[in-house]
């Protein structure tokens, strides 16, 4: 199932990479000889079977935050609401690809759902008509199971989610990462290499520590090729829902997202504003965009789904495949 066996330290370097067999970890790694002869830097399988698997997938987007606390899935799940809510002929699918702090099933309201297995693959499991999700917090017996996984296991699961959903026709694919650049990351962009990723969104808050993470974060995708379609500032501000007066919950020191935006050259998408009834929502996997429409952040994350949509667009356009 994954391209590392289970046996390789934890700090295997990747049988890919040209440090396999070389590098420090690999000393007394039982695959030692296989990995230094290159046999094993031959390419994975695993990526022919994503690129099959997500041949129907016309979109594919990372969600990613250089910190943890700085409500990526939130973010997540509002914006895979927000695409399919606003056109019914539009599909959407949610992988929850965070295996050690799954919060999909929680967030979208399918807590305690089960997959289902058929011979043509997982199926995810349905928010609405057209919005579907696939988490490992549904292959978990108690939502509050510990993963205690290592780097080769994670990759084998990823390998799987990716090779073997059944997705079906989908316009938009949202994978939500954990927080940093781990070994999700690096399995997710490895086995998507053949499928293409359309690009990543960008999720932070305002203070200087957490752009600080940001940074690298872009780092990392421009490093491994992925498109960075831009950036989000969530928090960024409190509209009272009476008054209408807003207040800045974590003030910006250095000019925020949008500063180091300009500064990065990536796209700044917009500022969600934090609206207390939001997190009572996801607790209880009500549909924010539905409970509260007049909140100021559902006309803001409408604003910003309508530029996602055209980003994808533009990638799509500028891609050098896409007069095939
Ligand atoms: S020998 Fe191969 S599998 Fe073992 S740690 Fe090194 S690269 Fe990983």
């Amino acid at each position: 199932m994954a391209d590392v066996p289970s046996e390789a330290p934890e700090h295997c370097p990747g049988t890919q990479s040209e440090n396999a067999g070389k590098a420090s970890a690999c000393a007394g790694c039982p695959n030692q000889s296989l990995c230094s002869s290159g046999a094993a830097r031959q390419p994975d399988p695993g990526i022919a079977l994503v690129k099959e698997r997500l041949s129907l997938v016309q979109n594919k987007l990372l969600i990613l935050s250089g910190k943890g606390g700085v409500g990526k899935s939130t973010v997540a799940s509002l914006l895979s609401r927000c695409l399919a809510a606003n056109n019914p002929d539009r599909n959407v699918g949610v992988l929850d690809i965070d295996i050690c702090g799954p919060s999909q099933p929680r967030v979208l309201g399918v807590l305690g759902e089960q997959v289902h297995q058929s011979g043509s693959g997982w199926s995810p499991v349905y928010i609405e008509d057209n919005l579907s999700l696939m988490s490992i917090g549904f292959l978990l017996s108690s939502p509050s199971d510990a993963v205690i996984w290592r780097g080769p296991k994670k990759n084998g699961m990823i390998r799987q989610f990716l090779s073997e959903v059944d997705w079906g026709n989908l316009d938009y694919l949202i994978l939500d990462t954990p927080p940093g650049t781990s070994d999700e990351h690096l399995s997710a962009t490895s086995y998507l290499k053949g499928a293409g990723i359309t690009g990543a969104i960008i999720i932070t808050t305002p203070p200087q520590v957490a752009l600080l993470d940001v940074r690298k974060e872009i780092d990392f995708c421009r490093k491994v090729n992925v498109p960075i379609l831009g950036v989000i500032e969530n928090m960024s501000i409190f509209v009272c829902p009476k008054c209408k007066n807003t207040a800045e919950i974590f003030p910006a020191s250095t000019g925020g997202a949008r500063a180091m935006s300009n500064e990065l050259n990536v796209e700044f998408l917009g500022s969600i504003p934090l609206d207390p009834l939001l997190a009572r929502c996801c607790d209880e996997g009500k549909n924010f965009l539905t409970e509260i429409p007049n909140s100021p952040t559902v006309s803001t994350l409408n604003g910003i789904c309508k530029r996602i949509v055209q980003k994808c667009e533009e990638e799509k356009e500028n891609c050098p495949n896409n007069s095939q």
